[in-house]
């Protein structure tokens, strides 16, 4: 425990989502304290691919969110030196429908400084992915790609040391009211409160949770061995436009849909599209799947990672490489809203993405929260 036991802010939950409504605080000069049950960051924000992606977000408030996530990311990982790894987003396309939904996107605001290469550019530009099926590809130049598992903690560590936050982990936060938390080991006052649980709908304010209809999402991920070429950015299929509510929520994705329940109806069931990012030492992490349910079994299905495997091999018009790691993760997921954020109590905010797109819009969520909880503070 702290000597001081009272802070400005105390937000609950180190996921990248808490670390958000943390940094934009700190940037007031507010006093932070983070409570985490974990003694490292374990959850979702470590899980993921590190992928802040911008293009493909929804159409509006999350898009809007990932742009200024996207500006923030690169800010802080200069200043607390988290290696960028890759830029920008290759959507490589094998399937005239695809083909259409991206012209329409670009016809977009979303579209802006995206461009729509054909084959030819895309051999020249990003051989990686030029096969023989490739029909186009759409390059964003939004995206950045940091490893999650070194950046999260590093944010962390920088968040201490440069902006003064104090962390209190292998702690767990029992009751939350108005400027006070009861925690495992004993109380402290805040005059704020940022609830920030990622998946964890039961332990803080579970009727609100459950008023929202969150419930989880389940995830498989690979790591393959490096595959002997750099990405030039990270890539997604045709799949990811029957995903991405950016693309998917435009009218010229339903005959895409259409055809894709018609040619990959296994893939579609398991919720499989293709994501490819890469690391430093040229090991690929690739995913994903989504399956939904309030407690989803822990266990990463073959028959899953063989349909991921599967559209790896169409896109990269190769055998997979080796897998050198498989796990899971899980994220707290609406049907019908991005986001929640909610009052449980004066002081309070309850705040969670319910859609896979924490690392993207975490950080602008954070900034909204906080000038929400401090009204009247300027940025
Ligand atoms: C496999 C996978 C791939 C993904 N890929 C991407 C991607 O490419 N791009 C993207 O933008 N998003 C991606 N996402 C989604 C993104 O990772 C999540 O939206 C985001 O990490 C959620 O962050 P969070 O802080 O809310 O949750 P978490 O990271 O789960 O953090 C919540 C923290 O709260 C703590 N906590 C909860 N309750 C308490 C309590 N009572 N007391 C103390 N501590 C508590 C937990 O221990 C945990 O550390 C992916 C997710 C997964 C699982």
């Amino acid at each position: 425990m702290p000597a001081n036991r009272s802070f400005d802010l105390a937000v609950i939950g180190a996921g990248i989502v808490g670390l958000g409504c943390v940094l934009a605080a700190a940037k007031l000069g507010k006093r932070v304290l983070v409570i985490e049950r974990d003694a490292q960051a374990n959850g979702a924000s470590v899980r993921n691919f590190g992928f802040i992606t911008v293009t493909g977000q929804e159409r509006g408030a999350m898009w809007r969110r990932a742009r200024r996530s996207a500006e923030v990311w690169a800010e802080v990982a200069a200043d607390a030196s988290i290696p960028v790894l890759h830029r920008g987003l290759l959507m490589a396309v094998r399937r005239p429908e695809s083909v259409a939904v991206l012209e329409a996107f670009l016809r977009t605001e979303m579209g802006a400084d995206c461009r729509l290469l054909d084959a030819d550019d895309v051999l020249r530009q990003h051989p990686e992915a030029a096969t023989p099926e490739l029909l186009a590809a759409l390059w964003s130049p939004h995206e950045l790609r940091v490893e999650s598992r070194a950046a999260i903690p590093r944010l962390a560590a920088w968040l201490h040391e440069r902006h003064g936050v104090t962390f209190l982990r292998e702690t767990a936060a029992l009751d939350v009211a108005t400027s006070r938390i009861m925690t495992s080991r004993g109380e402290v006052a805040a005059e704020a409160i940022a609830v920030c649980p990622g998946d964890d709908l039961f332990s803080l304010f579970p009727e609100q949770i459950a008023a929202h209809g969150v419930t989880r999402c389940k995830l498989q991920m690979l790591r393959l061995a490096d595959p002997g070429f750099r990405l030039s950015a990270g890539v997604m299929s045709d799949l990811g436009l029957a995903r991405y509510a950016g693309y998917s929520e435009l009218p010229e994705a339903q005959a895409l849909r259409a055809r894709l329940e018609a040619e990959q109806p296994a893939h579609l069931e398991h919720g499989v599209h293709l994501i490819v990012v890469q690391s430093d030492d040229g090991s690929l992490v690739v995913g994903d799947s989504h399956h939904y349910a309030p407690t989803p079994d822990p266990f990463a299905h073959e028959a899953v990672d063989r349909l991921i495997l599967d559209e790896f091999k169409t896109v990269f018009g190769r055998e997979a490489p080796r897998v050198v790691e498989r796990w899971t993760g899980t994220y707290a997921s609406a049907r019908d809203r991005p986001i929640v954020v909610d009052t449980p109590a004066p002081g309070v905010r309850l705040v969670m993405v319910t859609t896979g797109a924490g690392a993207s819009t975490g950080f602008a969520l954070g900034e909204e929260v906080v000038l929400d909880l401090f009204e009247g503070a300027t940025p």
